[in-house]
Parts: structure tokens; C-alpha cells; sequence
């Protein structure tokens, strides 16, 4: 057994968000054979964009990759909630010290912004290869060394031993039913009854609205809202792109289990869903192309009892997949690599010898961790339920709410609420490892 944490071998599931942030924080800290493995062709980057928090941006900046994307991102000032049906302004919430507050501005991106300058890193890393059109089929043992079958898409079967599994293989993770299963556990879906629409809308489309040229201009992310459903929105990428998430009642999924959990949507139900939204609202909406409206059910599952079990730990959406409205899915599964790397690095060189210390580190991870994502998980939920109130007391009172403009300190919009931007943004998930691993792992002796 080696000595040097630095030549265990890792191998990772999933290069999407939480599987690039991992291979990437397990190269910067000097790992020698880092192999990732993906089931699709390339790394296939969804038309969307994402909001990049500070909390995020903190991790990125330490992989050397937060300038590039940081160039391209709207750094956001400030958050207009709107009532959907009328465009009125519930709320204006001011955000233009993030920077000040929390060291790094709070952004908003394309996904390829993202996921590119994450790859580009891991490019430039020799101790990272990637196996691209190769899934993972099975584990065929978790300790003291994970093996593992993979197979090429046009290729034979064959199977591979690592030091350590991460299984960063999302939302239908089979890492996670197959451990899960072998531990005689239950991963229940937890149905969340919403699904999504994906909008972006190009410079060419928008600019001879003035009303839309503005927000396409703006550093402004706002939300239309309404009963049952809501749609945000933020310019991305230099102000070029605007881009539109939704969410609104799974009116398509809901009966059918979908392998895919994506369907191509109906402009004419998307219209319908929104139909009561202000012209504004619709205008934007309609300029999608009838054959690109793509619609996208919301997933998550109840809390997991383990999400480690011998040498093989799970990340991300493996793990905590949760509803989009506190917009932290992939800065928490890019912060679980950053944090499990730490973690690894941090088992004293007298305990590698014993083949359950990187076990034990990967647990660490797991306590670190699973607190500070389920309290995140719970949040966007809450907020979910708040912002898609329909008439009646509780409502009114919301509404009171978003007109004190965070003055309070709270806004009931989760994302926008200056107490939970502190506690999210100021968090530094490699701080808080460096600082308690020592403990944990004894504890767990
Ligand atoms: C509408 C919407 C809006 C969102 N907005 C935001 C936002 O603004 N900010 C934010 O932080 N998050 C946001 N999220 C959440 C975020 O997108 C996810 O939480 C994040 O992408 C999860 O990353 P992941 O790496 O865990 O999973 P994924 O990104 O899903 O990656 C999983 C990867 O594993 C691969 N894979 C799967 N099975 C196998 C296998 N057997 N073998 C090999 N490879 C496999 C897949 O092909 C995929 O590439 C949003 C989500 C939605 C739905």
C-alpha cells in the first residue's frame, strides 16, 4: 500500500458538472491517475444557462478557471420579482456588494462557459484521461479497491480496479441504485409534480423590443411568478444570449416513467401554461421555434441514508439532486469534488497503509457535506412552494414580504434573500474540511 496519497488511483463517473469539478480538484492536488468516464460522445453541453454563485466561484478560482468564464458571465446587481399576469414588481432586491461580501461577484453563464473552462483545466492536467461513449455497467466490488465494469459503445466490456470510485453519474445515477440495492436500501423518488421549460433567446431575436432589449441589457435576474408556476430569467454570455428557465405542473411526465426525463414540449401548451402571464412575457415566449421547445421534468429523491459505501462515494445529483429554485445543483456537486479531494489529501501518510482510511476519508466527506446539502435541498423546495402560492392569507402575507425588499434581511424568494445568500455564499467547503477533518476522521475510528 502506498504511502503518498498522491498515487491512489481514481476513477470518476460522469463528466458533467460534479464529475469535471472532481477530476479537476483531484489533479490540482497532485494525483497522478485520474480516469473519467462518460457515456456520451462529448461532453454534450445543454443549451442553457446557469447562475454561478459566489460560493462556487470561490472554488473555481482556486482550479485557475474562474477568470475566462467570468469574462463572458453577467455579473448580477440586483433581482426584480414580478407578478407574472401583470409584470408589477413584487420586490427588488439590491445585491451590488457580493463582491465585497463574499469575495467574488455573483454570476449568471451559458452551461458551455461553465463546463468548458472546467474541461479546458482538466485538459491541461496529464494525470487526467477521459473515456469518452464508455458507461458504467457495474460494481463489481467497493473495498478495499473498487472494480468496476465500464463498456465502450462499440467496443467489448472490460473491467477496471481504482483506489477510489466517484460517482458523479447524475440524477438516474446507477452507481447509486446499484449500491444502494447491494446495501439493502431504498433510493425513493420523491415526485415533485414540476417540470421545465429551457429558453434561450439570441441579441437578433429581442432587440427590436426596447422592453426586451433592456433586460437583455440589464445585470437583472428576474422572476415572473405566478399560481402553480414561474419563469426566471438573466442575460448570459456578454449580454448576447437571454436565457429563460420555467417551472411550472408536470402535465406530461407525470403518468409515464421517461428514461430521458425530457420531452419535446408543445409550443402551444407552452403558450397555454403562461397564457395568463403579461404580453411581455408573451412576446418573449413566442419567439421560440415551434420544434425547439424542450421541456424537462424536475427530480429529486428523498435524503439518502449513505452516499458511501468501501471506496466508492457519490456526488452531486447522484446524491442530492434537487428542484432548480435556489439555482445550487451544480455548485454543490462542483463543491463535493473540491471538498472529497481535501478530504483525501488529508489522511495522514501513516494511515494509507490501512486499506479503510480512504473509506473512512470519503465518510468525512459524506458528514462535511450531507448537513449543508440538505439544508440547501430543503430551502429551494420551501422556496418553490412559496413563490407558486395561490390566492388567499398566506399569499397576502408573502406578498408583504417581497415588498419590504430585504429589508428584513429575508425575502421569500429563497435565492434572493440576503440571510441565505450569507449563509450559502460566505461558505468555503475546502476551509470547512481543512478545519474539521482531523476530528471527523478520528471520530470515526
Ligand atoms: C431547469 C434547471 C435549472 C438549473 N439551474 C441551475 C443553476 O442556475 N445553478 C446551479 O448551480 N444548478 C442549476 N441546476 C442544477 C444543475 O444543472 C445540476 O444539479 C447539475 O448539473 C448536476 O451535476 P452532476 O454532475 O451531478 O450531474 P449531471 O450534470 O447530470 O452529469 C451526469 C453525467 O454522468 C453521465 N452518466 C450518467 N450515467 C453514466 C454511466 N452509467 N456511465 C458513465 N457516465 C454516465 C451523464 O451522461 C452526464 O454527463 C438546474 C437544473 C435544472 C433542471
Amino acid at each position: 500500500m502506498t504511502t503518498d496519497f498522491r498515487d491512489l488511483r481514481v476513477a470518476v463517473i460522469g463528466a458533467g458538472m460534479g464529475g469535471l469539478g472532481a477530476a479537476l480538484a483531484f489533479a490540482k492536488k497532485g494525483f497522478k491517475q485520474i480516469d473519467v468516464f462518460e457515456t456520451a460522445s462529448n461532453l454534450g453541453f445543454v443549451g442553457a444557462g446557469i447562475q454561478m454563485p459566489p460560493n462556487v466561484a470561490r472554488v473555481l478560482d482556486r482550479w485557475g478557471c474562474w477568470k475566462e468564464i467570468e469574462a463572458e458571465a453577467t455579473n448580477v446587481k440586483d433581482t426584480s420579482i414580478r407578478q407574472g399576469s401583470t409584470n408589477v414588481e413584487l420586490s427588488h432586491v439590491a445585491m451590488p456588494d457580493m463582491r465585497e461580501k463574499y469575495g467574488y461577484p455573483h454570476c449568471t453563464g451559458h452551461r458551455s462557459s461553465l463546463a468548458g473552462a472546467m474541461y479546458k483545466g482538466c485538459l491541461k492536467e496529464s494525470a487526467i484521461k477521459f473515456h469518452f461513449s464508455t458507461a458504467l455497467v457495474s460494481i463489481d466490488s467497493y473495498t478495499p479497491k473498487p472494480n468496476i465494469t465500464v463498456k465502450p459503445r462499440d467496443g467489448e466490456p472490460y473491467q477496471a480496479e481504482v483506489d477510489i470510485l466517484l460517482a458523479a453519474d447524475g440524477i438516474k445515477s446507477v452507481t447509486r441504485t446499484q449500491m444502494l440495492a447491494l446495501l439493502g436500501l431504498k433510493s425513493e423518488e420523491e415526485d415533485t409534480g414540476q417540470a421545465a421549460y429551457r429558453i434561450m433567446l439570441s441579441r437578433e431575436q429581442m432587440e427590436h423590443d426596447p422592453e426586451m432589449l433592456a433586460l437583455l441589457e440589464s445585470d437583472t435576474v428576474v422572476r415572473w411568478i405566478g399560481e402553480r408556476r414561474h419563469i426566471i430569467a438573466y442575460p448570459v454570455s456578454n449580454h448576447t444570449i437571454y436565457n429563460l428557465s420555467s417551472a411550472q405542473p408536470d402535465a406530461n411526465f407525470a403518468s409515464a416513467t421517461n428514461a430521458t426525463y425530457t420531452t419535446r414540449g408543445s409550443k402551444k401548451q407552452m403558450l397555454e401554461v403562461y397564457g395568463d402571464f403579461c404580453p411581455l412575457v408573451h412576446r418573449m415566449l413566442n419567439l421560440v421555434p415551434g420544434d425547439e421547445v424542450c421541456e424537462w421534468k424536475l427530480r429529486i429523491h428523498k435524503a439518502l441514508t449513505t452516499w458511501v459505501h468501501g471506496n466508492v462515494a457519490l456526488i452531486g445529483d447522484a446524491c442530492h439532486p434537487t428542484l432548480p429554485h435556489l439555482s445550487q445543483g451544480a455548485a454543490m456537486a462542483i463543491e463535493d469534488g473540491a471538498t472529497l479531494a481535501e478530504c483525501v489529501s488529508l489522511i495522514p501518510a501513516d494511515r494509507l497503509a490501512d486499506p479503510k482510511s480512504v473509506g473512512r476519508a470519503l465518510k468525512v466527506y459524506e458528514l462535511l457535506r450531507k448537513p449543508h446539502t440538505s439544508a440547501l435541498v430543503d430551502l429551494a423546495t420551501f422556496s418553490g412552494r412559496q413563490l407558486h402560492l395561490g390566492e388567499g392569507k398566506a399569499k397576502e402575507e408573502r406578498d408583504r414580504q417581497f415588498r419590504e425588499n430585504g429589508k428584513s434581511g429575508s425575502v421569500p424568494d429563497k435565492w434572493a434573500s440576503p440571510d441565505v445568500q450569507k449563509m450559502i455564499y460566505s461558505h468555503d467547503c475546502v476551509n470547512e474540511a481543512i478545519h474539521k477533518f482531523d476530528e471527523l476522521f478520528t471520530s470515526l475510528a
